[in-house]
């Protein structure tokens, strides 16, 4: 039998953790014939909440999943870790200032990325899905030297699904016929969702889309007005309805993108979004965790080369990315990376 991949989730005893745990457990993240061992790490106030999802993992009976850990210790948590999902992260509160928050989330960050840097394994991948996420990714990466920085990356997985869903239902078509949309920047209200070179069936989807909405302009002011928008404001939109946040789709994008990743871009799927250190491609800056279109070859992320950048993308690529550089020099002025 194989040895079984060590998945460590922090915040474990959150909203998105819960939602995570069982479709890990299930081998819907790492494939139906891969054991793993769950590392649950908590802060003492969210202990209780995981002991009790790890009670529920053990009635689930599960027969991929050999065994699970509740800790509050970072160092036990990411001993040996292959697979680091940072969920757990602090909430803007009522009156709090960007910097306190980011000075909150570098407390939280930057000694699990020591804990990383000390203790996992060689081919530890680590995907950051709490807010900041960006730069809790960049803070964590600065703490761990000895990890390739290219494994520390970000979560636009769920920016990425929610503008593929969107784009389908512009279309009247089904979500599995469509390829290529893009989540460029920060995973924040800055984004850009780029359906410049989204295809339907093979075919490009503006002409398709300007078809439906009457020509080229209108098509072009219900990607400006509605369609960005409201990709980027899907959180709230999801709160207002739904009373409570996305937890069910960011779990769900959050094990997209450890499969992906781990087991490579399924053929013929185009390519999906995530935010993983810039090589300065699309002039992005070096070292920057910003999103990119990428693949996923030989257990590595890529950043998909070559596509030609309209005005009106690079305006907004360029925005996005100035909110990514500020966050970067915030961390920096209070000495977190
Ligand atoms: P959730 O599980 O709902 O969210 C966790 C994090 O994911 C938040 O930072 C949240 O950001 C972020 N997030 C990213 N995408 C989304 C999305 N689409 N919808 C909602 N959230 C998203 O939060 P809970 O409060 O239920 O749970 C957090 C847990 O983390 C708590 O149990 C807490 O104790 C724990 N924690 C653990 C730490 C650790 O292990 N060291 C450190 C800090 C907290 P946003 O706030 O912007 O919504």
């Amino acid at each position: 039998s194989r040895t079984p991949v060590t998945v460590t989730l922090t915040g474990a005893g959150g909203q998105i953790g819960y939602a995570l745990l069982f479709r890990i457990a299930s081998g819907q993240m790492l494939g139906a014939d891969v054991p793993v061992r769950l590392r649950l790490l908590e802060i003492p106030q969210g202990l209780r909440a995981a002991e009790g999802a790890a009670l529920e993992l053990q009635d689930g009976a599960f027969p991929l999943l050999a065994g699970v850990d509740v800790t509050d210790d970072r160092a036990a948590a990411f001993d040996g870790v292959n697979v680091a999902l940072l969920v757990g992260a602090r909430p803007r509160g009522p009156g709090m200032e960007r910097a306190d928050l980011l000075a909150a989330n570098g407390g939280i960050f930057g000694p699990q990325g020591a804990a990383i840097n000390a203790g996992a394994a060689d081919d530890v991948r680590i995907v950051v899905v709490g807010n900041p996420a960006n730069t809790n990714a960049l803070i964590a990466s600065a703490h761990a030297p000895d990890v390739p920085s290219e494994r520390f990356t970000a979560l636009t997985r769920l920016d990425h699904n929610r503008a593929l869903g969107q784009l389908a239902a512009a279309l009247d078509a089904p979500v599995g016929g469509i390829r290529n949309v893009s989540i460029w920047g920060n995973h924040s209200a800055s984004q850009y969702p780029d359906v410049s070179h989204a295809t339907l069936d093979g075919a490009p989807a503006l002409p398709l889309l300007a078809a439906r909405l009457g020509g080229a302009e209108p098509a072009e002011r219900w990607l400006a007005d509605e369609f960005i928008p409201r990709v980027a404001k899907r959180g709230a939109e999801i709160i207002e309805v739904r009373g409570s946040s996305s937890v069910a789709s960011a779990a769900s994008a959050t094990i997209d993108h450890m499969r992906d990743w781990v087991g490579g871009s399924p053929a013929g799927a185009g390519w999906t979004s995530a935010a993983l250190p810039s090589d300065g491609s699309y002039g992005v800056p070096e070292g920057l965790i910003s999103s990119f279109p990428v693949e996923s070859v030989g257990g590595q992320l890529r950043i998909v080369q070559g596509l030609e950048i309209s005005a009106f993308s690079r305006a907004r690529i360029d925005a996005s990315v100035a909110e990514l550089i500020a966050e970067r020099d915030a961390v920096r002025a209070l000495g977190l990376i």
